[in-house]
């Protein structure tokens, strides 16, 4: 079978022939035609089988036979992570590169402002996370009312990862009227109830099933102590002419340790994970995809996500808590019918998960016995006193998280000391008062400290990808409500580049900050007589400092020749209000921000219910059979 006999358009024919595809791949062949017909599609395949191009083409030939000249979002895709997203957005761009049409990439763990101006101009194809998405609607950039196709991908891992109820809500703001293409690799019961729920007799297509390996890849494992697997990897990487190998680590400090000592052996080598930054992991990719290094080591994060051409190897590195995870590990070489060689090491704590791999994909996988780091330690693993198993490279990234910790609190602590000491310091009182100004500086120089790095952050946030440059459309101008939203001020940073603000506050167990709080609940309410009033500055207000400036006495300086007023009025009242403005200039070192808040204290960003970001969620760098 040919593209041609698809029915695809001569534009994308074309492109398809420019990306050098000769003919369709299995999902394609089955998925394109129901889809151009408008039929819903349920296809059950993985990244790696082509499935991209089996909804991109049909939805941008879709699109163009229609088109429309203020480009409202009319097919959505929704995928579980930034470099899927990522990915999705960089085909529809080479799918499409011959049409008109505007596809936009939106995902978390970047500034939100590029993305919002690039909604803002018109967008036919939105490629989105469900948390930036979610951020996004409900800020009121996004109009989904318009809708025509709707692409849930990776179903399952969105299952995994704990996105579904947020997929969930988003499927309550799209119309009920569309084409819906749903790709899952697997079908557990919480999947095919939302396909029963969302798709109308749709065309089920599936390919290469999770438990079945793609043949063409070469599969070796070998035994090797724990503490020889990189001297392993080192040397089978210059042995076996390895061009690129993707090196999968349990750990996240695994996975920094490896790169680091690959590269001290001389081989290109970067680690790409949950805790580095977008920018980084997106470096790594490129360096990687461009050849300038020869192995990435990645946790699982990266696992089913990165489309990496012509991948010659993957190694195992440790062998994965659950058995799937090795298949979609391998699934990363041997892409699109290319061979691709996959080699596992295993230890002797890990001969059980070896087992579970090769019952899964019913065979053994050859051992290789001649190398020169035999496994010798055959002890059987520590456990703890519960009888768990101890893994020591778990417990080394403990120890090296902690130990992180631990800096990052002293460091804390000392700036909590040194902003405590100068704020007693400023707090000697000299100065006139003026509290509510006070109140409000520490509130407001932290607005700006985070709006500075909020700046900072937006700087190196990677570029959107899109199909095609909007052109400025005439758009009704955004409602003061947006404006307002749009505020550097309000602006949501997210992820692992959100710009982490060091809040050094003084410490609430301080014993000053106790005395205070103590004193206030203590503090007799019964009026104090003039000589027991504390000489603590007086608060002056406005009024009364106008007054001043024009000559005439504040009423409280008054106190030595009490006026007719002040006679008649009962004295004591007055000295307890002072006696209770006394204390506060100290409560001023914190601010109040139920004082500050007063019909012409600053106005608080808005909040908004905060939808969880793929991108930026914990869950996402851990999807539930990890342990890093
Ligand atoms: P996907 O499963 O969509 O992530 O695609 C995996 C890889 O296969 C990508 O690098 C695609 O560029 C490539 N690919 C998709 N369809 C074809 C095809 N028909 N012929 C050759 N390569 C393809």
């Amino acid at each position: 079978m040919t593209f041609e006999d698809l029915g695809l358009c001569p534009q994308i024919l074309a492109a398809l022939k420019e990306e050098g595809y000769e003919k369709p791949s299995p999902i394609q062949e089955q998925a394109i035609p129901p889809a151009l017909a408008g039929r819903d599609v349920l296809g059950c395949a993985q990244t790696g089988t082509g499935k991209t191009c089996a909804f991109a083409a049909p939805i941008l030939q879709r699109l163009n036979s229609n088109p429309t000249s203020n480009h409202p979002i009319r097919a959505l895709i929704l995928t579980p992570t930034r470099e899927l997203a990522i990915q999705i957005g960089e085909s529809f761009a080479h799918y499409g590169r011959h049409l008109p049409l505007r596809c936009t990439v939106i995902f978390g763990g970047v500034g939100q402002a590029p993305q919002v101006e690039k909604l803002g101009k018109g967008v036919d194809i939105l490629v989105a996370t469900p948390g930036r998405l979610g951020d996004l609607y409900q800020q009121g950039f996004i109009d989904l009312k318009a809708l025509e196709i709707f692409v849930l991908d990776e179903a399952d891992r969105m299952l995994d990862m704990g996105f579904i109820h947020d997929v969930k809500k988003i499927l309550k703001w799209l119309p009920k009227k569309k084409q819906t293409l749903f790709f899952s690799a697997t079908m557990p019961k919480e999947i095919t109830d939302l396909v029963n729920s969302l798709l109308h007799d749709p065309a089920r297509v599936a390919v290469d099933p999770v438990s079945s390996p793609v043949e063409a890849i070469r599969q070796s494992v070998y035994f090797v102590d724990r503490v020889n697997k990189t001297k392993l990897l080192a040397l089978l990487v210059k042995d076996l002419d390895v061009k690129n190998a993707l090196v999968f680590t349990r750990t996240k400090h695994g996975a920094n340790k490896v790169a680091r000592d690959l590269t001290k052996a001389g081989i290109t080598a970067a680690a790409i994970h949950g805790n580095k930054s977008q920018t980084a992991r997106q470096q790594a990719l490129a360096d990687f995809k461009s050849g300038a290094i020869r192995c990435l080591v990645a946790t699982d994060i990266a696992a089913r996500g990165l489309d990496i051409e012509e991948l010659s190897h993957v190694f195992n590195y440790n062998l994965p808590e659950v058995p799937e995870t090795y298949v979609h590990r391998i699934g990363r070489t041997g892409r699109a019918g290319h061979g691709g060689t996959a080699i596992a090491f295993c230890d002797f704590s890990e001969k059980p998960l070896l087992k579970e791999i090769e019952k899964l994909i019913g065979r053994s996988i050859p051992v290789v016995e001649d190398h020169p780091y035999p496994m010798v330690d055959l002890e059987a693993p520590k456990r703890d006193k519960h009888g768990r198993i101890i893994n020591e490279e778990d417990a080394q990234a403990r120890a090296a998280a902690k130990e992180q910790r631990r800096a990052r609190d002293a460091a804390n602590k000392a700036a909590a000391q040194k902003k405590r000491e100068a704020a007693q310091a400023a707090a000697q009182p000299e100065a006139e008062p003026a509290a509510p100004a006070e109140a409000a500086a520490p509130a407001k120089s932290r607005r700006r400290r985070r709006k500075s790095k909020a700046k900072a952050q937006e700087v190196q946030a990677a570029p959107v990808v899109q199909a095609a440059e909007p052109e400025p459309i005439s758009q009704d101008k955004p409602s003061s409500h947006r404006r307002k939203l749009t505020r550097p001020g309000s602006r949501m940073e997210t992820g692992d580049s959100m710009p982490r603000t060091n809040f050094s506050r003084p410490d609430p167990l301080a014993g000053d900050h106790i005395m205070d709080a103590t004193a206030r609940l203590l503090a007799p309410r019964k009026p104090l007589s003039s000589h027991e009033t504390p000489a603590a500055p007086r608060r002056t207000s406005s009024r009364n400092r106008r007054k001043e400036h024009l000559g005439e006495k504040a009423p409280q300086a008054q106190a030595s020749a009490p006026s007719k007023k002040a006679k008649t009025a009962p004295a004591p009242k007055k000295k307890a209000k002072a006696e209770e403005q006394a204390p506060a200039k100290k409560k001023s070192r914190r601010p109040d921000h139920r004082r500050s808040r007063g019909p012409r204290g600053p106005i608080e960003p808005m909040r908004f219910d905060r939808v969880k970001d793929s991108t930026e969620q914990k869950s996402l760098m851990k999807p539930y059979y990890l342990d890093n």
